[in-house]
């Protein structure tokens, strides 16, 4: 599945390859069910998520353009047109993970201490909303309605 991602180091088996993630996609990761905008994609989602539940320490390095994710998806030329309503929104979504984790652009870090700093971070219902508010796979996503009720819950 590496193979058109833009990730560095030696060998993807042995948990060690630095893979190339945008940081929204750290929510998305955890949400996923199954859904998604082709079977290239759905496949390629899969494969990338069983390798980082193989290698939790595998590092991650968080970005806010293509990742290893888009390159299997049907929507990645409209995503990484600089000025494209899409990429822009996309972007901002990254931008907003990025700044509410309180990293750069190109931070790297383990998948398991990613995947917990964005639980932590992501401590309300207004943060949800501004990463996802605009996503249509609201309704599928598990990270979603999970984060929401916590949220609700918590008033
Ligand atoms: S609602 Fe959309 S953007 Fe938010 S985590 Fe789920 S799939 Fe990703
Ligand atoms: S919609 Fe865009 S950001 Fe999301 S996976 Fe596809 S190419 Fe990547």
């Amino acid at each position: 599945m590496f193979e058109k991602s833009n990730t560095s180091g030696s060998d993807s088996k042995t948990g060690s390859e630095c893979l190339k993630i945008r940081a929204h996609h750290l929510c998305c990761i955890q949400g996923f069910q199954g859904y998604g905008y082709s079977q290239g994609f759905v496949a390629n989602m899969r494969a990338v998520i069983s390798d980082i539940k193989a290698f939790p320490s595998r590092p991650l390095e968080l970005v806010s353009e293509c990742d290893v994710i888009c390159t299997s998806c049907p929507n990645q030329r409209e995503c990484t047109a600089q000025q494209s309503i899409a990429s822009r929104r996309i972007r901002n979504m990254d931008l907003v993970v990025m700044e509410k984790l309180k990293i750069k652009e190109g931070t790297v870090m383990k998948a398991d201490e990613a995947f917990r700093l964005i639980n932590s971070q992501l401590a309300n219902a207004s943060d949800i909303e501004e990463v996802c508010g605009t996503c249509k796979w609201r309704q599928k996503c598990l990270w979603y309605m999970q984060m929401k009720d916590k949220c609700e819950n918590k008033t």
